[in-house]
């Protein structure tokens, strides 16, 4: 601070002093006297380390990390350590403090937790390169698996450079917002911070959409006294029955949605500020010894039903079993005053501590009971989940977008719980289906499943769970696995389970058109040299022999003595004889590819596309288009780290689209063709409908007649009614005198 004149030194001094007194004042009677000068010991420390260095908005950097001590301190209710971490948490990264240095003085803990933090400490620079992004992203997450404050300290820290964001340039506070959006405001939902995700997303809207959230945050202004009317008009009728109850109620009050949220709501349902009908919601919290919380909770809800209608469909009970980031309460609609639909939610103090400061006061609520109390629901909900993130965290086989992507779709949403036959319970993320409960039960189990039963009726394996759920999976005694699979589990360990057969038997498959090949040569006398292997590989378009191998074993290749010899003499002799093959369809591997690929831009079908490589798009997967400058339109993943900040940044470039997937939602299709005789009507059919259309033929069986016509059937794989439709339309204007219809009811 030397670099400032004496006037504003001592401005600031004074200033950074209160809020060093405030942090303290926050901490409270909590900490021992060595604990107390300890943190000063650091603070001290790092107020020297960050000496002359200033923050964008003007104000010396010291004032970073404070205020990132007091977000943990007051905000996520954690104690000394983490506030001796916090304070130190960018000097090894900005300074030249070594990591030795930090354990010499303040002890292995905090230089553990600082380490994990400068390891994490991601980019303020723009990266646009989502693979770095995600390697970031990824060390981050796996400090989850060590030490939790790293995380907790980390959340303290982006919370702070959100609200301090307005002094950055444009573009970094569009990255920076959406990034907190992408990973950052679930973790924290996730961990049940939900102060702090709701403030993040509050504030990511903020900066990103400035107009809307001041015209929702002056409307909710506007709102309080109405709404505050509107909560003693509510309680009149039961303040007596709750006084004589005997209950302590320790407060009742309206807690109004946040900003982001009436924003998605009021996008979601096209609706106007003043049409959310629950904009607000009214919490009453019941002081209560913790062995009589939930009896209390549901006391509250009998006197409230007494004298409000309630609607039965909206009843959530979250006492018995919290959700899974730990939020505990009893949520319940009831026709209030003024013939409204208004939301109550009733929980104890504790819970109601809970889910605001998320798992942090819940384990200081462990410390102070400890052991004489057992494990809470909550505990064991955390712990369940922590125990699924190590599993995916130990997937090495997933790239760093992968797991990110895994983390994000899996672990970040809300679980669901489903029963066995036996009435164990299973918790598994949303929108699971009936195979990841296979895949949950046994590797050998869900590699065989055949289908399953669902409260005692028969599904298919892609049948979503949903909460309650009793669940009987069905197998055979093969393996069913195949690529379209992976396209349609849900959870990370069914993924990773099918990958791995897949790959097995990938390599299995390769080995046997190895065989082939080799039998093939030996019988003809041909060398089985790496060399003339390399020759069909380049033949067929394929860089490794595996994948050629493994066409040939799939029948994808059908290779026989002239072809062979053909390919092979090609090279050494260029005007050999023209080609072809047995069969006379066109197996070139470009062929076989394309078909695998298919995608449908909403109302266009002609788009030139690709893959977008940082994402990798499976058949089967959610995917949305990327218009691109030069390069067509580019396919990513709606979970692609990239995503968010394409969609955010370039809204108007982004354009919905599906996979064409014959394999998911195609039904056979009968087609009656009759007409003139015309030479080659049969292979110009199948031409539209392999190569134009990209549908898949069945079969085709057309006949010329002695009286000079023709007529057949085709079946073909659609996906409907309207490409069968367009399909019909395309094989008609192929020929003047042809007719074209749909067999119906086959
Ligand atoms: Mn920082």
């Amino acid at each position: 601070m030397a670099l400032l004149d004496g006037e504003v030194y001592e401005a600031y001094r004074t200033e950074l002093l209160n809020r060093y007194r405030q942090l303290l004042r926050t901490l409270g009677n909590r900490i021992t006297k060595e604990k107390t000068a300890k943190i000063r010991e650091a603070f001290d420390f790092a107020a020297r380390a960050h000496e002359g260095t200033f923050r964008k908005s003007g104000e010396p950097y010291i004032f970073h990390p404070l205020a990132v001590a007091q977000i943990a301190v007051g905000e996520l209710g954690l104690g000394s350590t983490s506030v001796i971490s916090a304070l130190l948490h960018d000097v090894v990264e900005d300074t030249d403090v070594t990591l030795d240095e930090i354990e010499r003085r303040f002890g292995p803990k905090v230089a553990d937790i600082i380490n994990g933090l400068t390891k994490i400490s991601v980019v303020f620079e723009a990266v646009d390169n989502s693979s770095i992004q995600a390697e970031n992203f990824k060390k981050m997450l796996l400090t989850l698996g060590e030490d939790l404050r790293v995380i907790l300290i980390k959340l303290c820290d982006r919370l702070h450079n959100m609200r301090t964001l307005g002094s950055v340039s444009e573009n970094t506070k569009l990255k920076i917002a959406s990034e907190t959006m992408y990973i950052y405001a679930p973790l924290a939902h996730r961990l049940g911070l939900n102060a702090i995700k709701t403030e993040m997303e509050d504030l990511a809207l903020k900066f990103t959409d400035p107009s809307v959230y001041r015209e929702i945050s002056s409307k909710i202004a506007e709102s309080k006294l109405s709404r505050q009317r509107y909560i003693r008009e509510f309680i009149e009728p039961i303040k007596e029955t709750l006084n004589a109850s005997g209950l302590n109620i320790h407060e009742i009050k309206g807690r109004p949605k946040s900003i982001y949220s009436i924003h998605k709501k009021m996008l979601k349902q096209g609706i106007p500020f003043e049409e959310v009908y629950d904009a607000f919601a009214i919490r009453i919290i019941v002081d209560s010894p913790i062995n009589q919380e939930k009896t209390d909770c549901w006391r509250v809800y009998s006197i409230i039903s007494d004298s409000y209608q309630t609607h039965e469909s909206r009843l959530r009970d979250w006492l018995s079993r919290p959700k899974n980031n730990g939020y505990s309460a009893l949520h319940t609609t009831v026709l209030g005053p003024k013939g409204r639909w208004v939301e109550v939610q009733i929980r104890s103090k504790r819970m109601d501590e809970i889910a605001e400061r998320g798992l942090a006061a819940h384990w200081r609520y462990k410390a102070i009971h400890n052991e004489d109390v057992p494990p809470t629901p909550q505990d064991q909900a955390f712990d369940h989940w922590l125990d699924a993130v190590k599993e995916t965290l130990d997937n090495n086989d997933l790239s760093a977008l992968d797991l990110v992507n895994e983390f994000k779709n899996t672990l970040l949403g809300e679980d669901i719980y489903v029963f066995t036959p036996k009435g164990a319970v299973k918790s598994f993320p949303m929108g699971s289906i009936a195979l990841d409960f296979g895949f949950s039960i046994h590797t050998e189990v869900g590699l065989k499943t055949l289908g399953a039963k669902v409260n005692n009726k028969l599904v298919p394996i892609s049948h979503e769970l949903k909460n309650g759920d009793i669940v009987e999976i069905l197998t055979t005694t093969k393996y069913r696995a195949t690529q379209h699979w992976l396209g349609i589990v849900k959870t990370g360990r069914s993924k990773s389970k099918i990958r791995e057969f897949l790959r097995d038997e990938k390599t299995k498959q390769s080995g046997r058109g190895r065989q082939i090949m080799e039998r093939m040569f030996q019988k003809h006398a041909i060398n089985f040299t790496d060399k003339n292997i390399k020759l069909l590989n380049k033949h067929y378009g394929y860089t490794h022999s595996s994948e050629f191998f493994h066409a040939v074993a799939d029948g994808q290749i059908r290779m026989n003595k002239e072809l062979l010899l053909e390919i092979l003499q090609k090279d050494k002799n260029k005007d050999s004889v023209v080609p072809t093959t047995k069969d006379g369809v066109n197996k070139s591997p470009e062929n076989i590819r394309k078909k695998a690929a298919q995608i449908v831009f909403g109302e266009d079908y002609d788009l030139p596309y690709s893959l977008a490589r940082c994402c990798n798009p499976l058949p089967g997967e959610p995917i949305f288009g990327f218009i691109t400058v030069g390069e067509g339109v580019k396919i990513h993943r709606t979970t692609c780290p990239n995503a968010s900040k394409l969609m955010s940044q370039y809204g108007y470039r982004i354009i919905p689209a599906t996979w064409r997937s014959v394999y998911e939602t195609a039904f056979d299709a009968h087609i009656s063709v009759r007409g003139i005789d015309d030479v080659g009507i049969v292979s110009k059919i199948a031409d539209i409908i392999s190569k134009d259309m990209e549908v898949n033929m069945k079969s085709i069986n057309i006949k010329a007649h002695d009286d000079g016509t023709f007529g057949g059937q085709i079946e073909v794989l659609v996906r409907n009614s309207e490409d069968l439709q367009l399909l019909c339309d395309r094989i008609k204007s192929t020929h003047k005198h042809i007719e074209v219809s749909r067999i119906e009811g086959k």
